[in-house]
């Protein structure tokens, strides 16, 4: 199980170093593209990961409603999910997703409807938005978050917790084939001091020296799996 020992190792809230937020990424592509032109002509200039996929609806509901976990949203657990955020590779439901705008910003979570156009964004999926739900899904953010004991029926607020932001970057490294250079982050506080700690820049490992003799209790290694791509 790996710790991140090296006092000099910090995790990357935010993907400036060695990624365009997936937000960043698609307005880029957009403006990429030359003024003047149909949709079509649009389609054909764009790398084929990122044309337009015509059964992504029926991809999407087929992973929403084969796995009971995604069905429902990951966060309020009622609601029917109707939209994704890509960043973590969730089904969730508009309500909650707008919460998760609020509180990570447009260039923190990407999340797009699954099957028809929102205030949210276009149900028009490419196949490497697709790749972050058949990854990702409900279940295997649950228990990764569950391994450093965040439930998800705390707020939203969990992910600005650095082991999701981990977990976001453990995923798309593995979708791109690129190896992460950074580890997941120790256990050893809590969500609140965590926010806390990150909404003023602050890495609250380096106010928790003793989770470093912390160990990982338990055979997590499952949990941890999409890490070692
Ligand atoms: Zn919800």
């Amino acid at each position: 199980m790996p710790q991140s020992e090296e006092p000099e190792l910090r995790i990357q809230y935010y993907p400036e170093v060695e990624q365009l937020s997936l937000f960043d990424l698609y307005t880029q592509l957009q403006r990429s593209l030359p003024p003047g032109l149909t949709p079509q002509q649009q389609q054909q200039l764009l790398p084929q990961q990122h044309r337009i996929v015509t059964n992504s609806s029926s991809r999407l509901r087929n992973l929403r409603d084969s796995d009971q976990s995604n069905l429902y949203c990951i966060d309020c657990k009622s609601n029917l999910a109707d939209h994704a955020s890509l960043t973590y590779g969730i089904f969730i439901c508009g309500e909650c997703a707008e919460q998760q705008i609020e509180i990570m910003g447009p260039h923190g979570t990407f999340i797009k409807p699954l099957f028809k156009n929102s205030n949210l964004g276009n149900a028009q999926w490419d196949e490497y938005q697709l790749k972050f739900m058949e990854r990702g899904g409900n279940y295997q953010f649950r228990k990764f978050m569950l391994y450093y004991r965040i439930r998800c029926k705390e707020s939203t607020k969990r992910y600005c917790h650095k082991a999701a932001q981990y977990y976001s970057k453990a995923l798309r490294a593995q979708i791109d084939g690129v190896h992460l250079p950074i580890k997941p982050p120790t256990k050893g506080f809590t969500l609140e001091e965590s926010s806390f700690f990150i909404s003023r820049g602050i890495d609250p490992e380096n106010f928790f020296p003793q989770d470093q003799e912390q160990s990982n209790k338990g055979n997590d290694e499952q949990m941890m799996d999409i890490s070692q791509e």
